[in-house]
């Protein structure tokens, strides 16, 4: 079967209202595929100016982050209804930064995705390892640890509207990509790991690659039988560079 192919960006703290008129211009006339996706997570005051000016009914937005709270005193958070009712459809949760940063644990981010479901967004989970848990074997059991909690939340059945990112945190902005062969392995544990839950719901399931992808990484990478796309930091900021990595599926 075809999955869904999604190369999707995240702006991270990033961007001004130049660049979102940029983008969106340089996007508009894209040539995708039919199977493929371009998601572009911008931090959440530019998200209304975004889908305002993107006119390609292939190309969505999506958000950072959100609160598992529906509504209270959570000062300086965004929930899921202020996201519905900008109709945003996708929300990028658990990112190694918002862990390592903000100690999100996978038990809080595995609420958010919950949450995230129950009210019709799609969430962009994020899952990897550190470069010390790579150099001591220990990579499939931190995916695990970080996986394990949502499919307890959740049930693996809902997984066939999660998307999974699959980020070494020893890739993410350093420049340094997992080689194809490197990240293909990785990924396809992942989904054999949800395979042993549910081998139908792990064959839908988007799983994508991020670490420092570029337009000169990208091909390889999507080319791999488990890589279903990108998530992409540095290079989705650069216009012509993004369009050539959304190009590369
Ligand atoms: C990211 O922020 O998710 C990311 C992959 O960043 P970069 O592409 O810059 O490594």
């Amino acid at each position: 079967m075809k999955r869904q192919s999604i190369v999707a960006a995240n702006w991270k703290m990033n961007g001004d209202l130049a660049l979102v008129e940029e983008m969106a211009n340089g996007l508009n006339s894209l040539e995708l595929k039919d199977h493929q996706t371009v998601l572009i997570n911008t931090p959440a005051p530019y998200l209304t100016a975004l889908s305002s000016a993107l006119t390609h009914d292939q190309i969505k937005v999506g958000a950072q982050n959100l609160n598992e709270n529906e509504k209270g005193a959570f000062t300086g958070e965004i929930s899921a209804l202020m996201l519905n009712d900008l109709a945003v459809q996708y929300v990028v949760l658990g990112h190694s930064e918002r862990r390592s940063i903000y100690g999100e644990t996978s038990e809080l981010v595995a609420k958010k995705v919950a949450h995230a479901l129950n009210n019709g967004l799609v969430p962009v989970l994020c899952i990897g390892e550190s470069l010390e848990e790579r150099e001591g074997g220990q990579t499939e059991a931190s995916l695990e640890a970080q996986l394990a909690p949502v499919i307890a939340e959740i049930g693996i059945e809902k997984f066939v509207d999660v998307v999974v990112a699959y980020e070494p945190v020893w890739a993410i902005g350093t420049g340094k990509t997992a080689s194809a062969a490197m990240a293909q392995e990785t990924h396809e544990w992942i989904r054999s790991y949800l395979a042993a839950q549910n081998a139908d719901v792990a064959q839908t399931v988007p799983l994508l690659y991020g670490g420092s992808v570029n337009a000169a990484t990208a091909q390889e990478l999507f080319a791999q039988p488990d890589i279903d796309g990108g998530l992409v930091g540095g290079a989705s900021l650069k216009v012509e560079e993004f369009k050539n990595i959304c190009l590369a599926v």
